[in-house]
C-alpha cells in the first residue's frame, strides 16, 4: 500500500501556502520551523492548519521544512517535509511619480532610512498569540482582485524594489476595513507609504493598508475582521488614488489575495 504519510508542498514565488495534516489519536500539536520561527499549527476539525509564506525572491526548487508533532506522552517526532518553490515570472511596471519621491532630499532620504527601520523592526516582532479566527477579508468591500503584486518597478525611469502589495480600485474616502482581527502595531504618515496602518494578526501575519486620506485607528488598538480603520487616498508615492494592501507572513512577502484563497483560519 503506498504511504501518503509524506504531503508535497507546493507554492509559488510570493504565495501563501496552507501546510495540513490530519488529527491523529494523542497528537497535540504541530510546529513548523519555518524563516527561523517556530510557527504552531491550529486545529480546525479533522485538519492540524498553518498558513506560511514564500517570499517573492524565495529561490525557486526544492526546500525543507522541520515539522515537529508532539503527543500525548510527551513524545516528539521531526520529518523534514519538503516544499517546492515554483519561479513566477511577475511583469516590470514602468512608472511616473512626483521627482521628490526618486530623488530624494537629504531631509527625506534620512527620513525614508528612519521609517524603513521602524516598519522592518515591526516585522521582525514575532507575537506568540494568534488574534484572528476566521478567514481573511479583502479590505475594500466588493473587490475580487487587485493589480501589480510583485512587479518589478521602474519610478521616472530609475529601478526600484519590487511591489510587495496588491493595490486595489479604491477612490478618495472609500471605506477600508481591517482584513482580520489584530492589534494595530502602526498607524502615522511615513514617506513612501503616506497614511498607513499596519496590523499584526499574531504568529507572524501582518497586515498594512497604504496611502490613506484618513487613519481612523490608533497604535494598540484591537481591531475586529471588518472594522473600518481609514479611509482611502492618494498619499506618499502614487500615481492617484487606490488602496496598496499588504501581506507580511512569516517573513515573507506574499499576494494577499493567496491569504484570502486558502481561506487562512
Ligand atoms: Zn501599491
Amino acid at each position: 500500500m503506498l504511504s501518503l504519510a509524506l504531503a508535497a508542498w507546493v507554492a509559488g514565488q510570493g504565495q501563501a501556502l496552507e501546510m495540513s495534516y490530519p488529527v491523529e489519536p494523542d497528537l497535540t500539536g504541530v510546529t513548523v520551523r519555518w524563516s527561523d520561527h517556530a510557527v504552531p499549527f491550529t486545529r480546525r476539525g479533522d485538519r492540524w492548519l498553518a498558513a506560511v509564506g514564500v517570499d517573492l525572491d524565495s529561490r525557486p526548487g526544492d526546500h525543507a521544512v522541520d515539522v515537529t508533532f508532539s503527543y500525548a506522552d510527551g513524545r516528539t517526532k521531526v520529518v523534514n517535509e519538503p516544499v517546492l518553490v515554483n519561479a513566477v515570472q511577475y511583469p516590470t511596471t514602468e512608472l511616473q511619480v512626483e521627482e521628490r519621491f526618486v530623488e530624494l532630499s537629504p531631509e527625506d532620504q534620512a527620513r525614508a532610512d528612519r521609517e524603513a527601520a521602524e516598519t522592518s523592526a515591526i516585522y521582525d516582532t514575532f507575537t506568540a498569540q494568534r488574534y484572528w479566527t476566521d478567514a481573511f477579508e479583502v479590505p475594500v468591500q466588493g473587490a475580487k482582485d487587485g493589480r501589480n503584486f510583485g512587479h518589478r518597478r521602474v519610478f521616472n525611469g530609475q529601478p526600484r524594489a519590487p511591489h510587495s502589495g496588491a493595490d486595489l480600485r479604491a477612490t478618495t474616502g472609500t471605506p477600508i476595513h481591517a482584513a482580520n482581527r489584530g492589534r494595530v502595531v502602526l498607524a502615522k504618515d511615513l514617506f513612501f507609504s503616506g497614511n498607513a496602518v499596519y496590523i499584526d494578526h499574531g504568529q507572524g501575519l501582518f497586515t498594512t493598508y497604504l496611502h490613506l486620506s484618513k487613519i481612523d485607528v490608533a497604535v494598540g488598538d484591537i481591531v475586529e475582521r471588518g472594522q473600518e480603520i481609514g479611509l482611502a487616498g492618494a498619499t506618499g508615492r502614487v500615481t492617484g488614488a487606490h488602496l496598496h494592501w499588504g501581506v507580511r507572513l512569516v517573513d515573507a512577502r506574499v499576494d494577499p489575495f493567496s491569504l484570502v484563497r486558502i481561506g487562512a483560519q
